[in-house]
């Protein structure tokens, strides 16, 4: 592709900028000069970038999606956007000659921390991948000024510390041109000569900071609107006037906090209400901006489906939908059962859960107490919902309690959510089935047209050309670097199957990423890694139903099995994992603290240490993950069947060639499809095994009566494991009344034989690579940019912007 300028222009700015700013020439330049240099470089082009690509969308009157979610982790974005615009190799042989090394210039920047998991990446992941195509794609949250926590580690227990990520003046976020909006919350209506009145209400002041996010070889730039919250300038000058400066300071402290941290603890009900009010804090500021902008274009608001769609990821932004029918209704003159008609049609919902206690679920009196305008929308809805039942013919009854809105005292969001959208999809085949038949059956009944799939996809040229660039250059010498653009080129790699020099450089690039990958823990941990040992990974949020359990109760197998018979010939092994857990998770945490006991322990152990190797590397977070997944062997994918909605981490590791160990969950059941049973290893229940379980219990206890490896591994826990004691962690897998939730045992036979199957094939080199390579080259259908083909063609109606 060619780059947006060419070197000598590169350099001219470069030094202008340096000597301008800092009286240096570029070769004097320090590491974060050269840094603030290139940032401002990428800046300029992305702004004249965008500036142009919205001309053009603007005269083709393009749609613009909006796509409103509380979490972008968008990962560090200085290397990205400059292998997207194809100014990479230039810079990093600027850099060389400045006697630096680009990864040093690239590590500057602080990783944007503006999410917490898959949902967050996968909303940045489409962010490119709009741009990257051409679509006009708007992204909305909030300019948080804490990310999420950031994790260390006490004696194995995770400790947290805040994330003031924003301090380090991220380069690439400026403030908007535009006005800001007001967003009113609290009062109450009072009525007054037949007549609502919203009165008594605080104003917050809504500010539009923007990130730009490039494409790649496209003209398209995705446009990232984060919204800050500022109190009102009309500050009360009674206070002022009395020198009451405390309780001025408390009423500016008291919006801003809106803000201030992603994910508060919602555990309080001052948490709850801060979460809301962020909720709503975003949605109303973008629905009033966008609507407004709209307007002012066309003059009326009849055709507002036809140009904007508004995209909620999960239900967090849902209460999008009462404020635009609001918005629609009380500031441009549409009657109720237009705004709802003109709603419908805008908005599309992606569901992430199917987990009850993850739906969320709002009590009424809060949305009085705060918004309460939203709140009388939210009853019309409700109206409108039942009366709509009592038109359908069929009147099933017993489905009227599991679709409705408002229900015992509670508002449920995914219901509204899935009544107010023109579609609702979900994250993988097997999720989005579980959808239908299950989750929303009720409205499935009804309107099964509006329920569609799109499987997750991954920003693969972030994952695989950046992260593992040593591999991307071996497909490019195999296959052209057409892929790039067109993933699905990706597939012309299975013709080479047996081409041994292919499989020379995928080894090699391996190898350079296990010894990287090595030095990284040596420096986080002081653990080093054996970069010829197998590296077996499990990288994500650490969840009960995502079971690294299950992962920590194989290796304990494997260690005992060493220990009882220490001339057993085995290949070593390295297991490695990342994951924060939430602060108030109190299991979670105990699994974390287990894993770092059983490393200690291990790596205590002569015996056995040459062979095994534990390692929990802290504070996963993109960059981290850029490094431990294209050293990875193994993929360590083994959520309970039915939990996992995709998962994105599986993708990841595909396309870097790593061997999915997994249970049929999520989109593992697609990457098993597309790469055939010869090239995964699946094991364990299937969804339907799952329901199928009666007595839960007895399940659980049959398992582990049956196996005596479980039941030592279970006596394992009791026992002491460097000073701790895990017995609480043993009574949750075999004792009390719900023993093992997630079925942990119940999988722990057929994971391990898998396990076992794997381990062998694993020495047969030849074979083994045979299998990533199979695996990468049937990588390409995770693409984003197929992702958002899909969401653009069946679900938003938008068509590309045409040069
Ligand atoms: C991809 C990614 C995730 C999601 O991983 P899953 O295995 O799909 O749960 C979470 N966190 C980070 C930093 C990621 O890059």
């Amino acid at each position: 592709m060619k780059a947006v300028i060419d070197k000598e222009n590169l350099l001219d700015i470069l030094s202008s900028f340096l000597y301008e700013n800092y009286g240096v020439k570029l070769k004097d330049a320090t590491k974060m000069q050269l840094y603030n240099a290139f940032c401002y470089v990428i800046r300029s082009i992305l702004k004249n970038k965008y500036h142009d690509f919205i001309l053009e969308a603007s005269k083709q009157e393009s749609k613009r999606i909006c796509y409103l979610s509380m979490e972008f982790l968008v990962g560090k974005t200085l290397k990205n956007n400059m292998f997207n615009l194809g100014l990479y190799d230039m810079a990093s042989d600027i850099i060389k000659d400045c006697s630096f090394e680009p990864d040093e210039i690239f590590s500057l920047e602080r990783d944007p921390s503006l999410g917490n998991g898959g949902l967050g990446r996968l909303a940045a992941a489409y962010m490119d991948a709009l741009a990257s195509s051409d679509y006009r794609g708007e992204g909305y949250s909030i300019l948080y000024e804490y990310g999420f926590l950031r994790q260390y580690f006490r004696d194995g227990e995770q400790r947290e510390l805040p994330d003031r990520w924003l301090d380090s003046s991220i380069y690439n976020i400026t403030r908007a041109d535009e006005k800001s909006v007001i967003v009113k919350i609290g009062g109450n209506i009072v009525n007054s000569d037949g007549n609502n009145k919203y009165d008594n209400y605080t104003e917050i002041i809504a500010q539009a900071y923007d990130m730009y996010i490039s494409g790649y070889d496209s003209h398209g730039v995705s446009r990232l609107r984060l919204w800050k919250c500022a109190s009102n300038s009309n500050f009360d000058m009674d206070a002022m006037l009395k020198g009451d400066f405390n309780e001025l300071i408390s009423q500016r402290g008291e919006s801003e906090l809106i803000s201030m941290f992603l994910y508060p603890p919602d555990n309080t009900r001052e948490g709850k209400i801060l979460r809301l009010m962020q909720q709503y804090f975003f949605v109303s500021a973008t629905v009033q901006q966008v609507v407004a902008e709209h307007y002012k274009l066309y003059r009326t608001i009849d055709n507002l489906p036809e140009k904007v769609a508004f995209h909620i990821n999960d239900t967090h932004p849902a209460i999008c939908i009462p404020e635009l029918i609001r918005v629609l209704s009380e500031d441009y003159g549409a009657d109720f059962d237009t705004a709802l008609k003109l709603t419908k049609e805008c908005v599309s919902y992606t569901n992430h859960t199917v987990m009850p206690e993850a739906l969320e679920c709002w009590e009424e009196k809060l949305f009085i107490e705060y918004i309460p305008r939203v709140y009388d929308v939210i009853c019309e809805i409700n109206k409108r919902q039942t009366k709509d039942i009592y038109k359908c013919s069929t009147r099933e009854w017993n489905n009227v309690q599991s679709i409705g809105i408002i229900c015992d005292g509670n508002i449920r969001m995914a219901n509204m959510s899935v009544y107010c959208s023109r579609k609702v999809n979900g994250v993988s085949a097997l999720h989005s089935d579980i959808l239908k038949n299950e989750l929303f059956s009720g409205f499935y009944n009804y309107t099964p047209e509006k329920f569609t799939n799109v499987t997750n996809g991954i920003t693969y040229r972030r994952w695989l050309c950046q992260a593992n660039s040593k591999l991307a250059l071996a497909i490019d010498n195999c296959i052209g670097d057409g892929y790039k653009k067109y993933p699905q080129e990706m597939l012309n790699l299975s013709k080479h199957l047996n081409d041994k020099s292919l499989i020379d450089d995928i080894r090699d690039a391996r190898h350079f990423n296990k010894v990287r990958l090595s030095d990284i823990s040596k420096k986080l941990t002081g653990i080093s890694l054996d970069p010829s040992s197998m590296y077996d990974v499990q990288v994500k949020r650490l969840h009960e139903y995502k079971r690294q359990l299950l992962n920590v109760m194989k290796i304990i197998c494997y260690y005992l099995e060493i220990k009882n018979n220490p001339s057993l010939d085995i290949m070593p092994k390295t297991f490695i994992f990342a994951a924060k857990s939430a602060p108030s998770y109190y299991h979670a945490k105990r699994i974390i603290k287990l894993i770092n006991k059983l490393s200690e322990m291990i790596s205590r152990d002569v015996a056995v240490r040459e062979l095994i190797n534990v390692v929990f590397l802290p504070d996963y977070n993109v960059w981290l993950a850029e490094n431990i997944i294209p050293a990875a062997d193994i993929s360590e994918q083994i959520s309970l069947a039915g939990k996992e909605a995709s998962g994105t981490g599986n993708m990841k590791l595909m396309l870097n060639g790593a061997i999915t160990l997994g249970t049929y969950d999520g989109a593992n059941v697609e990457i098993s499809e597309l790469v055939g049973e010869d090239n995964i290893y699946i094991f364990g229940m299937r969804v339907d095994d799952v329901s199928k379980i009666k007595d839960r219990r007895q399940t659980v206890l049959n398992s582990i009566e049956s196996n005596t490896r479980l039941s030592q591994v279970i006596e394992f826990l009791r026992g002491d494991i460097c000073g701790e004691n895990f017995s609480d962690i043993a009574d949750y897998l075999s004792e009390g009344e719900y023993p093992d939730p997630y079925f942990c045992t119940v999988d722990f036979d057929s994971y391990i034989n898998a396990f076992r199957a794997l381990s062998t094939d694993y020495r047969d080199t030849k074979k083994f690579f045979a299998k990533v390579l199979s695996n990468i080259a049937r990588s390409g259908y995770f693409a984003a940019d197929r992702a958002i083909a899909e969401y653009a063609d069946n679900i938003w109606g938008a068509d590309r912007v045409e040069f």
